[in-house]
């Protein structure tokens, strides 16, 4: 075969490879298609990989099967051992590991290129003079932009990872919460500073590529940045911010598209960067912020600032049973099924399903009232309800369910709090100020589901917990919905 039959081979698998990850993509858009778009986009990176290993002669069969079966014996490994609750932390590791691929292959071609260049191998089509041999200007920028955008998608992500796994460490003597957002004295400055550090030393490769010492000045200078603009970001702000990342982590893949000429990469990467823009849009509207005002900000800190537990709860708290929950149900027309994600930590899924069809089969309407950022990925609680078989049409979605609230006879709240949390609406200095909630506390009776009064991931108090509509059923969430399954099929 010649050369220009394998590069037509090779063209055709990458035109394939970009129409599957773009069927891929649509088929994400529904629950119902969610799967078949997964393979398919799975199907696109095997063929545009095997494309690029095979076609170009960079290995032979045998170390693919052997990279074939590694990664597989991988990917199941963790398909089986990671809980569905860290999931989320995983999508961020995944947006940073694809920001340091990105950066390292960038790197790895400045070095080959100057390599090249100063032992007087010739570059084709190449327009700057580098120590005998030349860099175009315009790979010189996408490799600036790739060890950017990269280095910071991969710290930014460590550090979103940790924040959503809600590490702490002690500092000066207290205990602080990664979840938390982390505000430095002159954050702001110190933040303008290392940008604009980064843009210098990004002018500096392109003017001066007879070294690649610039280059990871950079990838130093950028990995501070991810820090330094992730840390200040914290409770209702995360989803954002973990789309933002998805997105950074496409851009250096497109970059590094352009560093190494792979048309394929291009596609994916201004997918991947597109989708996750036009995610980090959507959570920027349902929380009624703007992007500029989640990445800047000054917000409070978290569980420091605030009424403290006590004050909120002492002595206003009313606790129910399964039984008494039952018999509220007998005067009911209209249930509300507010889930959060202490359905996903309980996996109750499938014991709600059974209530709720339970209930409906004695004549009582059941809807599901979805928040945005309810659980710990953007659509966790359609992806867990879909997996339940939930009729899609039972999802209701905050904006169309909140002007009905007043007129539901119970709510039930299953482990969701900081998207019930009224303090949005009232304190302007909370975490969570300004995010539109699922105004339950409007419905006749409130149940809370949950094991304790601790906080959600804001990590602030909840009033809803203490108002006079509601009633607190500490459990588990999976437990609780089979002692109520129980109780009303007694009643
Ligand atoms: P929250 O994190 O506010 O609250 C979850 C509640 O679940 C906790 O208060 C906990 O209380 C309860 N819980 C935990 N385990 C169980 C269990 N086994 N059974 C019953 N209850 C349990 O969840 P929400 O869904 O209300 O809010 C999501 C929060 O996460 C928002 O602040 C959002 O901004 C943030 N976030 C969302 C992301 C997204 O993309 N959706 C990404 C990152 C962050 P207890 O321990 O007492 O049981």
């Amino acid at each position: 075969m010649t050369d220009s039959h394998i590069e037509t081979i090779r063209n055709l698998a990458y035109l394939l490879a970009s129409v599957l990850f773009i069927f891929g993509l649509k088929g994400l858009t529904h629950p119902r298609t969610a799967v078949r778009g997964m393979q398919m986009g799975a199907l696109g990176m095997f063929v545009a990989v095997l494309a690029t290993v095979v076609a170009g002669g960079i290995l032979s069969w045998t170390w693919v099967v052997a990279g074939l079966l590694i990664g597989s014996i991988v990917g199941v490994l963790m398909a089986i051992k990671i809980p569905l609750t860290d999931i989320p932390q995983m999508v961020a590791l995944f947006n940073g590991f694809g920001g340091a691929a990105s950066f390292l292959v960038a790197g790895s071609e400045l070095v080959l290129r100057i390599g090249a260049g100063s032992s007087g191998a010739d570059t084709p089509g190449t327009s700057q003079a580098v120590a005998g041999a030349v860099i175009p200007i315009q790979s010189l920028i996408a490799i600036s932009a790739s060890g950017m955008i990269g280095s910071l998608t991969l710290l930014g992500s460590l550090i979103a990872a940790g924040k959503l796994h809600e590490v702490s460490f002690s500092w000066g003597g207290k205990k602080v919460w990664m979840s938390n957002a982390l505000l430095l004295p002159g954050r702001h400055a110190i933040t303008g500073i290392c940008f604009a550090a980064c843009l210098i030393v990004c002018a500096l490769i392109v003017m001066n590529p007879s070294t690649s010492a610039w280059y990871w000045v950079l990838v130093a200078l950028a990995a501070v940045f991810g820090i330094l603009i992730t840390i200040p970001i914290g409770g209702a702000d995360m989803p954002v911010v973990i789309a933002l990342l998805n997105s950074y982590s496409g851009l250096a893949a497109c970059a590094t598209g352009f560093v190494i000429n792979n048309t394929v990469l291009i596609i994916a990467g201004a997918l991947v960067g597109a989708s996750g823009l036009i995610l980090t849009n959507i959570m920027c509207k349902a929380m009624n912020r703007s992007l500029t005002n989640v990445m800047f900000a000054k917000l409070g800190q978290g569980g420091d600032g605030g009424p403290s537990a006590d004050d909120v709860y002492e002595g206003k708290v009313k606790t129910t049973s399964a039984e008494e929950v039952a018999m509220l149900f007998d005067g009911a027309r209209r249930v509300v099924i507010v889930p959060g994600y202490g359905m996903a930590v309980s996996q109750a899924q499938h014991a709600v399903r059974d209530l709720a069809n339970l209930l409906e089969s004695r004549g009582v309407e059941v809807e599901f009232a979805i928040h945005p950022v309810a659980g710990r990925m953007p659509g966790h609680m359609n992806v867990l309800l879909a997996e339940a078989d939930i009729p899609y049409d039972k999802l209701k979605e905050m904006d169309e369910i909140n002007p009905t609230l007043e007129t539901i006879d119970v709510a039930l709240v299953v482990g969701a709090n900081d998207v019930v949390n009224p303090v949005a609406r009232t304190d302007p200095s909370s975490p969570i100020a300004g995010m539109p909630i699922i105004d339950v506390d409007k419905c006749r009776t409130v149940v809370v589901i949950k094991r304790s009064l601790s906080p959600g991931f804001a990590g602030i108090p909840n009033p809803l917990f203490a108002a006079d509509n509601t009633l607190m059923l500490f459990n588990d969430g999976k437990k609780a919905f089979l002692e109520l399954t129980a109780a009303v099929k007694e009643s």
